[in-house]
């Protein structure tokens, strides 16, 4: 798609969140419109041009591409908690209803193992059946890390895998061979380590995952996503980057086109927005969602609308991005 044709169509909005996530109390996008339906285009603020355009080739397929069949119609979701105090478990799992996998936020700035065990015994307390994921985004020690899986394996807690646990490639494969050496049954996710590296196998190739967290547009689109997935051998869970339901339905048609891995997909953090830009959200029932494209709301894009200031930033920033193809 041409700039031209982008900035015909070009909405910018700013989203309330829940609460802080990532360290913003708003979630700003683009949409723009295709022969397929809308598309969002919402790299993180920090991210450079280069990323800002991969995730702009995978906003394109979605708005105009040619997209994969998809396999199956629900697609089963997690439930995502921030690092909470225990306190503010309940409320902020609320909006999930009945889910049976739980992806728990840890390892954040400013808090220690102590906070991380604390917000994982109430989340225990209140769900006691279901399957545990801790994403650390890179935050731990490998020490750390086999601290934390050491308290897990102690008290029987059913871990899924830890996500991201260490930051780097060699960190995962080291706590890999540790948690065989120390008999731990716990798996380990590559998250970062697929999406912000130059070669996403790299980590497969380095044997420091079992699993990879596939999203689809960091990765560049549902296509290529699928590439990695297949190429990697590996099991996959597909998440999302905090995106309205207009985004989150291009990881759903992703999640819906890779094969059952019987991992639950971080799709469901509609949740997490305290405004979105349709009438019907891609909220989870039951724990699952139904496959289905998304298109926002002409009054939800306009009661919405971000500050002129805002506007030209984001415009300015597609523009660059839309430079770099
Ligand atoms: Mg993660």
């Amino acid at each position: 798609m041409s700039l031209n044709s982008l900035l015909e169509t070009a909405k910018v909005v700013s989203l309330p969140l829940r609460q802080k996530f990532r360290g913003v109390t708003h979630r700003e996008m683009v949409l723009f419109e295709g022969n397929n339906g809308f598309a969002e285009w919402s790299p993180f603020l920090e991210y450079e041009a280069e990323d800002a355009a991969v995730w702009l080739s995978a906003a394109i397929e979605w708005a105009n591409g040619k997209l994969p069949n998809i396999q199956r119609e629900y697609v089963e979701v997690n439930a995502t908690l921030p690092a909470v105090a225990p306190q503010n478990v309940a409320t902020s799992l609320a909006p999930y209803g009945a889910f049976e996998t739980v992806k728990i936020k840890v390892a954040e700035p400013g808090q220690d193992l102590n906070d991380d065990l604390q917000r994982i015994w109430q989340v225990r307390r209140l769900h006691p059946k279901a399957k545990i994921r801790l994403d650390a985004n890179g935050g731990w020690s490998v020490a750390e890390a086999v601290a934390l899986a050491g308290a897990m394996v102690e008290n029987g807690v059913p871990i899924e895998y830890l996500e991201q646990p260490c930051a780097s490639i060699g960190e995962l494969a080291e706590l890999r061979v540790i948690f065989k050496r120390n008999g731990f049954q716990i798996k380990v996710a590559a998250d970062e380590s697929v999406r912000k590296v130059d070669d996403p196998q790299a980590v497969v190739l380095a044997g420091a995952a079992d699993v990879l967290v596939l999203k689809a547009a960091p990765l560049g689109g549902v296509n290529r996503a699928l590439h990695i997935a297949a190429e990697s051998g590996l099991a996959c869970a597909v998440s999302s980057a905090l995106e309205s339901s207009v985004g989150l339905a291009m990881g759903l048609h992703l999640a819906a086109s890779l094969p059952d891995f019987g991992l639950a997909a971080g799709l469901g953090t509609a949740a997490l927005l305290a405004a979105d830009l349709t009438e019907e959200p891609l909220l989870p029932v039951n724990g699952e969602l139904v496959v289905r494209r998304v298109n926002p709301s002409p009054r939800l894009l306009a009661e919405h609308a971000a500050s002129p200031e805002r506007r030209d930033w984001w415009l300015d920033r597609l523009a660059a991005a839309h430079a770099l193809f």
